[in-house]
This record gives structure tokens, C-alpha cells and sequence, in this order.
């Protein structure tokens, strides 16, 4: 059965629309279960009905003609109560209701399962037999695995399907996608597809008018494999078995032969370039090999993978596609790294759409501290079909749009009048101080790091930098930089800020944050060895660090040092004497060096209980509630399936935060947020409540940050911190502060709120 099932979801995945992933679908599950009728029926969301999308053994002229009222029949039982319905004599169910249309004689046996994906019901799928039949357990938790893996296909299929229309329409056809809220702002612009060297699955179609050129390409590229592969044949023929070495003669053969070639050729002639031909007559060969009964043909479809790879790097290296980017560059990509985020020019970026991730995932807080409007989590992004095509990416609510109408267009250019009239009146109070209108003051601080550069536009509109994620220059090298030249990067920024204070992170690779130079695989990174525990494991890449720090600062005297992921005392103590050796080496070499304040990061929900033990041992904690909020409620921050569970105004993380403020405050040390939540708007009326000493944000929050907390006395926050206090529900939380701000005047930071 497993077989069969797995068949039937590569096929279907395969599917080049929707139409015919359901008549896919249909006619595997007829003859898998051997039955006289299957269909599928999808929910017509916008009339509240089940419409016939597909049958085998119905009348074909019924399919979109038969509809029934969500509840209706059988089918709509199915959808109402989201489980199987198995009735062996369905005529005579109570809820049974005779259709015509469909050519239905009584049929008598009825299974129909629905098809769910993330909680929706989609459609209903469903077998009948013409005899009285009890559908047997096995047939009914088959055609429910089934249906549940076909969800995500059908919907991929939807959305790919719609997409190739656009492609090829004459007349203009709008597509929309869902995702998440990534950075705010709102971004127009042309679609720019990154993709991962050597991913044939994530190369996109792109037009060519140079069909010679592409065709000289891919010979060259297989002719190159050829050699690759004899070199390696010759210089294994000696170790290898016989039979071993006849998988080479056959890879060979099959490159040589006309079918990879000619078949790339054909679609080259027919107007890709080379890598996304490519792509297409791999993935035809690769399903033609994964359908085959036989096992050992099966395992073949990994060789044509092999070999596609193979072609396509020899592609990707000898030519590397110049990339140039448009006017209003919007990123689009399974997954975006930081370093293909620095492949445009900051001029032509306009945004960015991935895949993956949401807001809390580093890229986003990138874009954001960019102010570059990001949507993330957008699942089923047909990427391959969507290079050049002119793209609007909603960063505020997380809409997509491709080739948009011209009245959503119009919206949106509106959306952005409105924005720039919002950043003017903001400017206002760039220059004021950060503090209430009670006179209570909450200075406000940098977090930076990721884009060297930007800091020094900052300077004045910030009381220093809170948040210096000392990563990036580790991630943007090929090994671990040295003490001399992280000396200077950081005594950049420290002399850019001096005399104001700035709070250098230590190392906090791991998670999501991997160096290609130093990779650690794991099951589960975000528990695994991340942050302190890393530097603690490696006290020689840690005191280079620390050396590095307390040098740069020699002079200047602004730095403090900040240590993250910190989850015990132990760990805690431990990195302290490194710390303490690294400032007594220096001296006793003759430098200046003062000794630093040092602050921990509470991120981990181990340490929220330990503040006071903490406390005795530091100058000052800063919250980090990206890691908080994902650790405290299990829910990962790169995870946009589930996302919505992702709250940081949730009563748990707003009771952490006022645990730390009390302990932390009954031994005078002074508590920081860093995470994104001191850059949204509502959370920061929720903080200046809890007693939050000051706040920690990337460069675009700083304006926003600021009206409100000269917006709101400290006594309104206080009041309506008690009123959250006593609410249940992360949603009504957020509600309350935001229509607190509405009625403050703030409505536009509502929008821009995240
Ligand atoms: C946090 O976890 O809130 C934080 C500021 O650190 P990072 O986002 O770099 O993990
Ligand atoms: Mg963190």
C-alpha cells in the first residue's frame, strides 16, 4: 500500500495544474481500491459549496456543474464533521441526497474522507461502489493518508497551474498568494529568483532569446560530465567490481544518447534558457524512473538526479549567470540567505519573498533593520515560474501579488504615498529625547551588526547601540576571522557611537545562523549547540573574540559586553573567568584596556528563574524575546507552519518579562529587550508597563519607538498593563494595545506594527 501511495503523491506532485493533479488523483484511487466511481469535490470557499472538480465513473459533463451547500449530502457531512464518513448503503442514510447530473444510478457503497490542509477543509474525496460495501479499515485509513498528503499537492498544483497561466495569458490574470508579515512596507517591483548553486529543483524558467548560445551551453556542460564521469570510471576500474563499473558505462549512455540532450534541446529552441530545460527533462525522466514497479529501475531516478546536478553545476560554473538586478529588485526564493540579500544593490532592492521562515527568522529581521519590505512563510511560491513577472509584496499583512490588476496596483502605490506621509511625520521626533510625557525616560538603542555600514546614519537618533550581533562578520568569511581584524570592525562602530555605550554580543552562531567554514550537523539546531555553548567549547575562538572587544574599545571606554543563550550559572561563571583572563592578558601585555560592563541575555526560559543568582554576578540583562517567545511557547521562529502560534504578546512571554523586571530590579541591575518585540509598537506600550528599563531595536523601528513613548505616560502603560494582565488570549492582548493606539492618534503604527 505504501507503494502505491507513494506513486500516486509523486504523480500528483509532478501534476502541471490542478486539473490534472485531480485527474490524476481520481483515476489512481479507482484503480487502488478497486471501486466503480471516484471523485473529488472542492470547496468553492466564496459560494459556500462543494463543486465537482473531477470523477471516474460519473459523467465528465457533471464536473462543475454538480455543487452542493456546505452540509449538503453526504459529501457535506464529510466536510462539516472533518472525518471519514463510511455509510455501505448510502441511499438509505438520512443524510443522503440523489444527484443527477452525475448520471448516478443508485450507487450504494460510500466512503468520502476530506482533504484538510493546515486546518481547512479544501474538499472532499470519494469512492463509491454500485453493490452495498462496507469499506474496510484498511481502505479507509489508506484513502485518509492519501488525502492528507494530497492537500499540500493540490494546492501546489492550484497555485503553479494559475501561475503558468499568467505566463502565457494575453489578457491579464492576478494571482495571489498567502504568507507572513517578514518586515513592514510595502514593496513593487520585478521578480528576481535566488536559488541555492546546484539546486536543479529550485532553478527558475527564464526567457532567452540566445537559443544558440544556451544550446552550446548545455553541450558543453554534458560534454564535461562525460569526461568527469570516464576520468573517474578509468581511475576506479582498478577497485571497483564489474558490475559497479557498468553503472558508469550506463550513465554514459544515457548522456550520450539523444533523449537528455534533445529532449533539453527541444525545450531550449522552445524559449528557456538551458538550466530551467534542464530542470524540466530531469524531473520527466526522474518520474518516468520513480513509477516503476520494479525496485532496482526506481532507485535509477536517483542516478538522473545525479546527473541533472552534475550538468547544471558544470552550467552554473563555467557561465555564472550574470545576475543583473531591475530597477525595483523583489528577492523571490525558496529560502534567502544573508549573502543573497548583498548580491543587489541596496538601491535596487525593493523586497523580499521567501518560502520559508517568518518574521522572527534572521533574514527578516535583516530586511527589517534594511527597511526593506519582506513576506515570509509563503508556502506553495512557485518559484520556477515566476522570474521578471512584476510582483507586490505586502510585508504588513504578508499578501503577495503576481502580475497584479491594475486596481490592486493602484491600492497599493496609495499604501505608499500613505507610508512616506508617516515616515515624514515621524521625522519629527527623530531628534527629541526618548522619554514620556511624565518625564519618565526610556532610552532607546541600536540593534546592529548584520549590515556593516548602516550604523553611521544612526548615531544621533539612538542613545547607542544595545544589540550588536557580532555573527556577521564570522558569516561573511571563508574561516574564522582573526583578533587584528574583528578588532577593527568592531572599533568601528564603537567609535562611531563613543561616548554613547555599545553592547557587543559574543558569538551566537548555531540555530539558524551557520558558518559554512565551521558546519555542525543536527537533528535539532535551536536545542543543539548554539551560542555560549559553542564559545564555551572553543575558548580559543572565544577569547580571540573577547581580546578583539576589549582592544577595540581601549581609549574609547564605551564598550560592554554581552553574552548569549546564557541557560545556567555554571555557564555563566565559566564564560565570566575567560573573560577575566582575557582582560588580564591584555594588561599584562601593556594595553589600556578598562574593564567592561557585562550583561546576559535572557533568552533561554531556564534563565528567566534564575535572575536573582544572575544578578549577583552581572551588571545588567537584556531580553531577548525572538528566542524567548520561540523557546517559552515551543514554537520555532523559522517555522511558518506554525507561525501563527508565534505570539510575543502572549501572557506567558508578558509574564516572564515582568518576572525578570521584578528580580532583576530588587538587586538594582537594569533590564533591556532586544528581540523584535521592542521595535513593534504595541508590545513597547506592553513594556514601558512592565518596568522595562529601555529598549533595543533595528534602525527602522527607532522613529516609531519613539512617538510612542513620547505618546503615553508611564502611568497609562502601567493602568493598561493591568488590564492585559488579565486577559487570556494573545490576540485580545495585541487588540487592546492596538486600539490604544488608535485612539492616541497612532493608527498608522497599527499598520506598521507587526
Ligand atoms: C533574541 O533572541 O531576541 C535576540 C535578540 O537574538 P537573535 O535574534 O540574534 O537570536
Ligand atoms: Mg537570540
Amino acid at each position: 500500500m505504501l507503494d502505491v501511495l507513494r506513486r500516486i503523491v509523486q504523480k500528483v506532485n509532478a501534476a502541471p495544474d490542478l486539473g490534472q493533479a485531480l485527474e490524476i488523483i481520481v483515476q489512481s484511487v479507482r484503480e487502488a481500491v478497486n471501486v466503480d466511481v471516484t471523485s473529488v469535490y472542492l470547496l468553492d470557499a466564496e459560494h459556500g459549496e462543494y463543486v465537482l472538480r473531477a470523477t471516474e465513473g460519473y459523467r465528465k459533463s457533471a464536473i462543475g456543474k454538480v455543487r452542493l451547500q456546505k452540509g449538503e449530502g453526504l459529501v457535506g457531512m464529510v466536510g462539516e464533521r472533518e472525518e471519514p464518513v463510511n455509510v455501505e448503503d448510502a441511499p438509505g442514510h438520512p443524510r443522503y441526497r440523489f444527484v443527477n447530473d452525475t448520471g448516478e444510478k443508485p450507487y450504494h457503497g460510500f466512503l468520502g474522507v476530506p482533504i484538510i490542509q493546515y486546518g481547512r477543509v479544501l474538499g472532499v474525496l470519494v469512492v463509491r461502489q454500485r453493490e452495498v460495501r462496507k469499506f474496510d479499515d484498511e481502505e479507509e485509513a489508506f484513502l485518509v493518508t492519501l488525502a492528507a498528503q494530497l492537500a499540500g499537492a493540490i494546492t501546489h498544483a492550484g497555485t503553479s497551474g494559475d501561475i503558468s497561466s499568467v505566463l502565457d495569458a494575453t489578457h491579464e490574470v492576478s494571482i495571489s498568494l498567502q504568507g507572513l508579515p517578514g518586515a513592514s512596507g510595502v514593496a513593487i517591483g520585478q521578480v528576481m529568483v535566488v536559488y541555492p548553486p546546484a539546486n536543479l529543483d529550485a532553478v527558475p524558467d527564464r526567457k532567452v532569446d540566445d537559443i544558440e548560445t544556451e544550446i552550446k551551453n548545455l553541450n558543453e556542460a554534458i560534454a564535461a560530465v562525460q569526461d568527469d564521469i570516464s576520468d573517474y570510471a578509468n581511475r576506479m576500474s582498478a577497485v571497483l567490481p564489474a558490475e559497479e563499473l557498468a553503472l558508469f558505462d550506463a550513465l554514459l549512455m544515457m548522456l550520450g544518447g539523444d533523449s537528455l540532450a534533445g529532449e533539453t534541446i527541444e525545450r531550449i529552441k522552445a524559449g528557456n534558457w538551458a538550466q530551467g530545460a534542464l530542470r524540466e527533462t530531469i524531473a520527466e525522466h526522474v518520474q518516468v524512473f520513480e513509477s516503476m514497479e520494479d525496485s532496482y529501475l526506481r532507485e535509477r531516478a536517483s542516478d538522473i538526479n545525479d546527473l541533472g546536478r552534475r550538468i547544471l553545476t558544470h552550467l552554473q560554473s563555467d557561465r555564472p549567470v550574470s545576475r543583473v538586478a531591475y530597477p525595483r529588485t523583489v528577492l523571490v526564493g525558496e529560502e534567502i540567505s544573508a549573502g543573497q540579500l548583498a548580491e543587489v544593490p541596496l538601491d535596487m532592492l525593493a523586497g523580499i519573498v521567501s518560502a520559508r521562515g517568518s518574521s522572527s527568522s534572521h533574514v527578516a529581521i535583516l530586511a527589517q533593520a534594511m527597511g526593506i519590505p519582506a513576506v515570509m512563510g509563503v508556502r506553495d511560491l512557485p518559484t520556477a515560474r515566476l522570474e521578471g513577472q512584476t510582483i507586490i509584496a505586502d510585508g504588513y499583512r504578508g499578501d503577495v501579488f503576481v502580475n497584479p490588476s491594475a486596481l490592486v496596483r493602484e491600492e497599493y502605490v496609495r499604501l505608499q504615498a500613505e507610508e512616506s506621509e508617516l515616515t515624514e511625520v515621524l521625522r519629527h521626533v527623530a531628534d527629541k529625547p526618548s522619554e514620556t510625557p511624565d518625564g519618565i525616560s526610556i532610552p532607546i538603542y541600536l540593534n546592529t551588526g548584520l549590515i556593516p555600514g548602516i550604523e553611521s546614519t544612526v548615531p544621533g537618533k539612538c542613545d547607542g547601540v544595545g544589540l550588536y550581533r557580532t555573527e556577521i562578520p564570522f558569516l561573511m568569511r571563508e574561516r574564522f576571522p582573526g583578533e587584528e581584524e574583528q578588532m577593527r570592525i568592531y572599533r568601528k562602530t564603537l567609535e562611531a557611537y563613543a561616548p554613547k555605550p555599545v553592547t557587543l554580543r559574543t558569538l551566537d552562531i548555531g540555530g539558524d545562523k551557520m558558518l559554512s567554514y565551521f558546519p555542525v550537523q543536527e537533528e535539532n539546531p535551536f536545542l543543539g549547540w548554539r551560542g555560549i555553548r559553542i564559545s564555551l567549547d572553543h575558548p580559543e575562538i572565544f577569547l580571540t573574540q573577547l581580546r578583539a572587544m576589549l582592544r577595540a574599545s581601549i581609549g574609547l571606554n564605551n564598550l560592554t559586553i554581552m553574552l548569549p543563550m546564557i541557560s545556567s550559572v555554571t555557564e555563566l561563571d565559566r564564560a565570566l573567568v575567560l573573560i577575566t583572563q582575557a582582560f588580564f592578558e591584555l594588561l599584562e601585555e601593556g594595553e589600556a584596556v578598562y574593564r567592561p560592563p557585562i550583561g546576559i541575555m535572557i533568552e533561554v526560559p531556564s534563565a528567566v528563574y534564575q535572575v536573582a543568582a544572575m544578578a549577583r554576578r552581572v551588571d545588567f540583562f537584556s531580553i531577548g524575546t525572538n528566542d524567548l517567545t520561540q523557546y517559552l511557547l515551543a514554537v520555532d521562529r523559522n517555522n511558518s507552519r506554525v507561525a501563527y502560534l508565534y505570539q510575543s504578546l502572549h501572557p506567558a512571554v508578558l509574564r516572564a518579562v515582568q518576572q525578570v523586571v521584578q528580580e532583576a530590579h530588587k538587586l538594582g541591575k537594569p533590564v533591556s529587550v532586544c528581540g523584535e518585540m521592542a521595535g513593534d509598537p504595541a508590545a513597547v506600550l506592553a513594556l514601558m508597563g512592565l518596568g522595562v528599563n529601555s529598549l533595543s531595536m533595528n534602525a527602522s523601528s527607532l522613529p516609531r519607538v519613539k512617538w510612542v513613548i513620547r505618546s503615553f505616560t508611564m502611568g497609562e502603560a502601567q493602568e493598561l498593563l493591568q488590564q492585559a494582565m488579565l486577559l487570556e488570549e494573545p490576540f485580545a492582548i495585541r487588540d487592546l494595545y492596538n486600539s490604544v493606539l488608535e485612539q492616541g492618534g497612532l493608527g498608522g503604527l497599527v499598520r506598521a506594527g507587526k
